[in-house]
Formats: structure tokens, C-alpha cells, sequence
């Protein structure tokens, strides 16, 4: 291509511009002049004074709202303001209220402390003065056992009773035992001292010893066991037993069962002229062993021994048998205590009644000691030289045993004594 065409190009090129520039020129031109005529016209001149009362109007409305919602927004915040305080003051008043409870709170334990303080110390005070007045009452007990003082405290004159409220038991206030033993409906009253000493069960012979095992009673076997036989094992027992009660103080009553009823099997029973002695015995025979068995003592009444022995079983007539309630004992050698069967007191001696202790199977522990029969411990009695007289001469030479039968002599009669003291209990 030539450049004669590169220039036509270009001056056509030009001639377009030329022409667009004049067409434009001639445009903006016409345009002016229009907006010449257009402001000098009245028309457009109201239009324009419109146009700028709305623009007046419109920023004055403008204004208006801002100041308006300012305004709102000022309220709002004054009340956003006013909320808050309330709130704070809530939360104040909150504070304060917790606080104040939690005071009381503090307050209520600490009191709640204090009582349980001063209750702990009058528990103790009251532990305290309980244990004193029971050493108190051990001691004045102790002089009334060693015979310093005359009258056994009253506070120690008490029962215990098993039913309070119930009728007495017929038996047990008879016999101090009972086949219902404690499940028995009837109330059981049992002094905590007493002039009489129940041992539960202490003797026990060839036949009871078959009839515990076997738990029933079997007339056929029983002939098995030759009744002198037993007889003498009993008098054997007495002798032993007897001899060591006495040493304890006079005694003025003693029974030994042979009743066939697991309530009554073996018991023994022991009246002192005096509580002095029954206390004497009762500590110093608690759990004491005989024979290789433990004994267990406890104080009893018996308020008439005629209403309590079987009257029939005297008579080997008893009907009721191996079931009767009432005590079946062993005859007592020499009629001792006949007397006492019958309730009657009056003849009693307290020196014939302390006789030389003669301690075979009496012991400390559960070991037997070697056991003699009643014809050597006879023997034995028969060597030592008139016994009676050695008492009275020890009665003269110990001011102990003076004063003892002394008290003994102004003794009423037990029996009574305790029946008025029973009812004076109650
Ligand atoms: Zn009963
Ligand atoms: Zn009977």
C-alpha cells in the first residue's frame, strides 16, 4: 500500500473530526441560546422559585425530624438513665437484704452453737452429778455393808418393773420366777436390794442334768437315778453352799429346788436376817465360779415362804406334777429353817449361824477344784475342836462380829420390812 492512501485516510480521518467539531459546535451553540431564552422566560423563572422553596421546605422538614428524633433519642436516654438507677438501687436494696439475712443467718447458728454448748455442758454437769451421787450412794452403801451407818440409803430402796401400769404377775410375785420369764403379759417387780438372793439354776444333780439335755421329762429315766443318791449330792451341795453363805452374815432362810420347770430347775434361793449380809453376799458371789460354773445372783422378794413352797409337794401329793409353779425344794437336813417355811422369824441366833468356811469347790475360775463328799467334810468338821466355842471366843475378841449381832438382834422381821418397803415404792 502507498502512502497516497495512508494520507487519504488520515485527511478523511480529519475531515470526520472537522465536521464532528463543527456539528458540536453548532450544537452547544444552540443548546446556549435555548438556555438564554429558557431563563429569560417567565415560566422558568417560577419553576426555578419552586425548585428552591422545595429545596427550603425540604431541608427545614429535615431539620425538623433530626431535632425530633434528637429529641426521642434524649427522652429515651433520660429513661434508659432512670431504668438504671432503679436498677442500681434494686440491686442495693438486694444486697442489703442478703446481707441482713445472712446476718440473722450467722446469728441463728451462733446461738443454735451457744445451746448445743451449754446442753453438752449440762449433760455433762448431769453425768457428772449422776456419778458422784452413785459413789455417793456405793459409799453410803459400803459403810452400811461394813456397819458404820444403821439404815440402808432410801434412794437404794428401789424396784424395777418389767410391765409399769399391768397387773403383778401372780407367779413371780410369789416365786421370783416366771415361765413367761420376760415376754410374760404381767409385770414383774424386782427390788435392786433385798434380805433375798435368787441364784437361777445354780444347783443342778444327775437327773436335772439328763432332763436339760434331753429338754423333756421322762418319769421312766428319772427312776433310773437312785433317789438317795440323789439326795446325797444334794445334801452335799447344801453343806458346801450353805457353809459359804454364812460367812457373809446370818441366814434365815435357804431353799434348793427340784422343780422339773426350766424357770425353777435348780434354783436357790437365800434369805439374811439383814440386807447388810444379802449385799455381802450378792458381791462377793456375782459371777463367782462353782464348781467349774459361773453363778449369776440377783436380789429378790419373797413375800410369804409358806405361799411360796408347794404345800402338796410336801406331802408327795403335788397334782400338778412336773408343771407345777410353785417351789418344789429339797428337804433341808436337821429340819433347818422349818421355821421359815411357816413365815416365823423369831427364834433365829445368829451365833449358831456363822460356821467355819470350809472352801472345796468354791473358786475364782471356771477350774473344779477336787471335790470332797459330805462324809469327809463331816470328818473334817468333827476334828475342829468344839466350833461354837471358837465363834464365841472370836465373838469376844472381834468387836466386828459384836456390833454385827448386835444389829442382827435389833432386826425385825425381814419379810415385813421388805413388803412395806415395796409398797413404799410404788
Ligand atoms: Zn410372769
Ligand atoms: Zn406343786
Amino acid at each position: 500500500m502507498g502512502w497516497h492512501k495512508e494520507w487519504r485516510k488520515l485527511a478523511k480521518k480529519m475531515i470526520r473530526k472537522r465536521k464532528r467539531s463543527c456539528k458540536a459546535k453548532e450544537r452547544d451553540e444552540k443548546k446556549r441560546k435555548e438556555e438564554e431564552k429558557l431563563a429569560q422566560s417567565p415560566s422558568f423563572q417560577i419553576w426555578l422559585k419552586e425548585q428552591e422553596d422545595l429545596e427550603k421546605h425540604q431541608e427545614e422538614e429535615e431539620e425538623r425530624i433530626r431535632l425530633e428524633l434528637h429529641s426521642q433519642w434524649l427522652h429515651e436516654e433520660e429513661l434508659a438513665k432512670q431504668r438504671w438507677q432503679k436498677q442500681q438501687e434494686k440491686l442495693e436494696q438486694l444486697k442489703a437484704q442478703k446481707a441482713k439475712e445472712e446476718l440473722i443467718i450467722n446469728e441463728e447458728w451462733e446461738r443454735e452453737q451457744q445451746k448445743l454448748k451449754e446442753e453438752a455442758e449440762m449433760q455433762e454437769q448431769k453425768k457428772k452429778r449422776k456419778e458422784q451421787e452413785e459413789a455417793a450412794l456405793m459409799d453410803r452403801i459400803d459403810k452400811y455393808v461394813m456397819g458404820e451407818s444403821e439404815k440402808l440409803p432410801s434412794s437404794a430402796r428401789t424396784v424395777t418393773e418389767s410391765r409399769p401400769g399391768c397387773m403383778e404377775c401372780p407367779f413371780f410375785s410369789k416365786v421370783a420366777a416366771c415361765r413367761f420369764r420376760e415376754n410374760c403379759s404381767r409385770n414383774h417387780i424386782r427390788p435392786s436390794i433385798s434380805h433375798t438372793i435368787l441364784f437361777p439354776g445354780f444347783y443342778t444333780n444327775f437327773r436335772m442334768d439328763y432332763v436339760n439335755q434331753s429338754n423333756e421329762y421322762d418319769t421312766d429315766v428319772g427312776l433310773e437315778f437312785d433317789d438317795k443318791e440323789i439326795y446325797d449330792d444334794f445334801l452335799n451341795f447344801y453343806d458346801d453352799v450353805l457353809t459359804e453363805l454364812k460367812t457373809y452374815g446370818p441366814v434365815v432362810q435357804f431353799k434348793v429346788c427340784c422343780n422339773e420347770e426350766p424357770h425353777l430347775r435348780g434354783n436357790v434361793l437365800v434369805q439374811y436376817s439383814s440386807k447388810r449380809y444379802s449385799i455381802k453376799a450378792f458381791r462377793a458371789l456375782q459371777g463367782r465360779y462353782y464348781g467349774g460354773k459361773q453363778i449369776s445372783a440377783e436380789f429378790c422378794n419373797i413375800p410369804s415362804w409358806g405361799k411360796a413352797l408347794c404345800g402338796f409337794f410336801k406331802k408327795n401329793k403335788c397334782p400338778k406334777g412336773n408343771k407345777c409353779n410353785f417351789l418344789h425344794t429339797f428337804k433341808n437336813p436337821n429340819g433347818e429353817f422349818y421355821k421359815a417355811d411357816r413365815d416365823i422369824f423369831d427364834d433365829y441366833s445368829p451365833v449358831r449361824d456363822i460356821i467355819e468356811k470350809t472352801d472345796w469347790n468354791w473358786s475364782p475360775s471356771p477350774e473344779p477344784m477336787q471335790r470332797s463328799t459330805r462324809k469327809q467334810k463331816c470328818e473334817i468338821k468333827e476334828n475342829t475342836p468344839n466350833r461354837y466355842s471358837e465363834h464365841k471366843h472370836r465373838k469376844n475378841s472381834s468387836s466386828e462380829n459384836e456390833i454385827q449381832r448386835k444389829r442382827v438382834e435389833a432386826d425385825l422381821n425381814p419379810c415385813s420390812i421388805e413388803k412395806a418397803e415395796i409398797s413404799e415404792t410404788k
